[in-house]
């Protein structure tokens, strides 16, 4: 396996092409909009920085990182000589299908389709496709390039010879894989959601501010980072559409979204991302202060 497309150049395709690029695989980056592929090379160029700062690549694993590396917009184009394409392109079932049978019509025979959804059924994604037992969940987890984790799920239909080439793949990518069955949310989001679910209630409810109830969680249950912070880094829309699919998938009313997540994504509130969500972001500082709306 040498060339590797990756579909979708946002906050999860930026940091799948670059740990492709740095183990040695030829990568095409595409994404139908042009800002958010130089965005894309833009971030792992200073990912790299950061990576040659800390002395973990040298300049020349940063330069054949780089080189490894073409944006382009022309899925069909680009999938013609694929090995494997990584689909990372924005959480909405309708887009997923659709860019589905467009990957599987350019895509050559034993060509394996993977998808990076954090929620949607592999199984459903499968069933658009001519090749079932190729396509498979490969749920990085953000950001790529320093998480170790790769949830690797297996749909109804997937060969065992496509989970044993991921499960090998992901290894290669120094990374550590997860076989998962295919149920909603697999097992990260299911257990992951509920609880940022549930912070949001609590601030919904005004059981507590929001940094009192990022502050118990870290200080209290030893996270790296409150559940409204890192609502925030996923992106409240994200956030909301992955609930949405426990929501549907299994019918309880214990998923069902907090109003006060569907209203900030409706306001465009959605996190780091937009520079505001349950924070307020500086562009390019660590700084955050508590948003102007939770401050009321
Ligand atoms: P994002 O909004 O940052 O980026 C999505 C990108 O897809 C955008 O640049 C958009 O222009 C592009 N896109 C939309 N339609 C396209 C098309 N037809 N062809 C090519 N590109 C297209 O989203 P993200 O956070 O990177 O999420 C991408 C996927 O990864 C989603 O399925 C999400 O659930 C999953 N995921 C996200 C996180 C996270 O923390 N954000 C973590 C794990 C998995």
């Amino acid at each position: 396996m040498k060339n590797v497309v990756v579909i979708g150049a946002g906050t999860m395709g930026n940091g799948i092409a670059h740990v492709f690029a740095m183990q040695g695989y030829k990568v095409q980056l595409v994404d139908v909009s042009e800002q958010a592929l130089s965005k894309a090379m833009a971030t792992i160029e200073k990912n790299l920085d950061r990576m040659l700062r800390k002395e973990k690549i040298d300049e020349a694993g940063k330069t054949a990182t780089l080189a490894n590396i073409t944006p382009g917009a022309d899925l069909t184009k680009a999938a013609a000589n694929a090995d494997l394409i990584v689909e990372a392109a924005t959480e909405n079932v309708d887009l997923k299908l659709k860019i589905f049978k467009q990957m599987d019509e350019a895509a050559p025979e034993g060509c394996i389709l993977a998808t990076n959804t954090s929620s949607i059924s592999i199984t459903k994604i499968a069933a658009v496709t001519s090749r079932p037992e190729l396509v498979i969940g490969m749920h990085f987890m953000n950001p790529v390039p320093v998480m170790k984790l790769v949830e690797v799920i297996r749909g109804y239909a997937t060969s065992d010879e496509t989970l044993n080439t991921i499960m090998e793949l992901s290894k290669n990518l120094k990374k550590v894989p997860v076989e998962v069955n295919d149920y909603p949310g697999f097992i990260a989001n299911r257990i992951l959601m509920p609880m940022i679910n549930e912070a949001i209630y609590s601030l919904y409810e005004s059981v507590a501010g929001v940094e009192e109830i990022d502050t118990v969680m870290k200080l209290g249950m030893a996270h790296p980072m409150g559940p409204l912070q890192l609502a925030d880094f996923i992106g409240l829309d994200v956030c909301l559409s992955i609930l949405n699919v426990l929501y549907d998938g299994f019918g309880q009313d214990k998923y069902a979204p907090c109003p006060l997540l569907v209203n900030m994504v409706t306001a465009g509130k959605l996190g780091a991302k937009t520079g505001e969500g349950f924070y307020r972001y500086t562009p390019g500082s660590k700084d955050k202060e508590v948003a102007p709306f939770f401050k009321k």
